[in-house]
């Protein structure tokens, strides 16, 4: 079965501005992210480009080998700025224009004009550079994405692969619509393979960090940047799924500041907002490395940390301190805290927030700005405290 290829080629240009319109679309519907800007551009610019290549041996081979390949070499060009873009980096000009000037400049000296065995070459190199340099943004991100860099970076080094071969075979293979040779038919699907992969490719990736940024704020606490009541609880009842039947004991800090409602009425509520950000900061900064942490309500916060119950009082007692002496400015100013830790086996995550609610109301009733442990805990290292002299008796 033979390749027809003047068919490849229009089915070419009619995928490559089909597949170039969506990505358009898709930027124009949101108008945010430009990554998609740049790309549905480039598949929609390479589109004549594509058309002109197809007119070599007709008698205008200037069209082809000076303005078909500029317009390629600059869609390949706005591959590599379209990584930067995603990246969020500025353009670079420069980098953009260099690899279409430099061919214009060479088409304009008669002997790289004439001589294809100069033309295949730098065409090629200058498709692995802009290869290489994508790759190489892309991996500026490789943070942002989980799924689909691998694609992404398997697609730019088979496209600069492709074009690393194109360097060893003959410069001089027939290319152009009029032209029967299988070679140019392969160029053709290669090309219109890399264009459908890269548009596709470059949706999914901007659709990846769209989904991770959701996820992300809808976790997030939008006053003070650190975890809501639903990130605390998901990360916290995995945090006890995972020390279940460990020897380390958890310990559960509820926080709640105190006479909330008067510091609003009395400083205004952008200066309740200042203090409950401060209060975040406190936490952030007492906080270990893995633990677990939130604002769970207006003016409660949470914490579970890795911590025998001494060590929890402690941490508690450094909180209260802190917050109080960081917000003097505004006058005097306090949290409680209820504690219960989860040296009791099998207490799941709401018993051990009843707990320490309980706690909590213990220390709001007994005149605020303190810290209380839970009840059953007290009662429990009592009972400790019990046998262990029983024992050393
Ligand atoms: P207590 O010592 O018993 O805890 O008294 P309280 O006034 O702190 O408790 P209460 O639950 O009655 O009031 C909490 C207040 O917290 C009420 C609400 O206006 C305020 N609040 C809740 N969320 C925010 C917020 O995002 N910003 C500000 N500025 N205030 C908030
Ligand atoms: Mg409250
Ligand atoms: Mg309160």
């Amino acid at each position: 079965m033979g390749l027809h290829t003047p068919t490849l080629l229009v089915a070419n240009a009619l995928v490559m501005s089909l597949s170039g319109a969506l990505l358009l679309y898709s930027w124009w519907r949101g108008r945010e992210e430009r990554t998609l800007l740049w790309m549905g551009a480039l598949l929609l610019l390479a589109v004549p480009g594509i058309i002109m290549n197809a007119l070599r041996g007709m008698g205008f081979d200037y069209v082809p080998i000076i303005l078909g390949n500029i317009i390629l070499l600059l869609a390949t060009a706005m591959h590599w700025t379209t990584m930067r873009v995603f990246a969020g980096r500025p353009l670079y000009w420069p980098g953009l224009l260099a690899g279409p000037l430099l061919w214009t400049l060479l088409c304009l000296w008669p002997t790289f004009y004439d001589s294809v065995e100069l033309r295949v070459p730098l065409y090629s190199l200058l498709v692995i550079a802009y290869m290489l340099a994508s790759a190489s943004e892309l991996w500026r991100s490789r943070w942002q994405l989980d799924v689909s860099i691998a694609p992404a970076l398997v697609l730019m080094a088979c496209h600069g692969g492709f074009y690393s071969v194109r360097l060893f075979l003959d410069p001089g293979a027939p290319l152009g619509a009029s032209s029967s040779s299988a070679f140019f038919a392969v160029v053709v699907i290669e090309s219109m393979l890399y264009a459908v992969g890269a548009g596709f490719i470059t949706l999914s990736m901007v659709k990846e960090r769209a989904e991770a940024h959701y996820r992300e704020a809808s976790l997030t606490d939008a006053l003070t940047g650190i975890g809501n009541r639903r990130a605390f609880t998901q990360a916290a009842q995995q945090l006890l799924e995972r020390s279940a039947g460990e020897p380390r004991r958890l310990a559960l800090l509820l926080c709640d500041l105190d006479n909330f409602k008067q510091v609003n009425d009395r400083l205004g509520h952008p200066a309740g907002d200042w203090v409950l950000r401060r209060f975040a900061e406190v936490l952030v900064q007492h906080m270990g490395p893995g633990a677990v942490f939130g604002r769970i309500g207006g003016e409660e916060f949470a914490c579970l940390v890795e911590a025998e119950h001494g060590e929890a009082l402690a941490l508690a007692e450094r909180i209260r301190k802190d917050f109080s002496a960081s917000v003097r400015e505004q006058g005097p100013l306090s949290t409680s805290i209820g504690i219960a830790t989860a040296a009791i086996g099998g207490l799941d995550l709401s018993r051990l927030l009843s707990l320490a609610d309980a706690a909590l109301y213990q220390a709001k009733h007994e005149g605020r700005d303190r810290v209380v442990l839970s009840e059953l805990q007290v009662q429990l290292n009592e009972v400790g405290q019990t046998e262990r002299r029983r024992r050393f008796r």
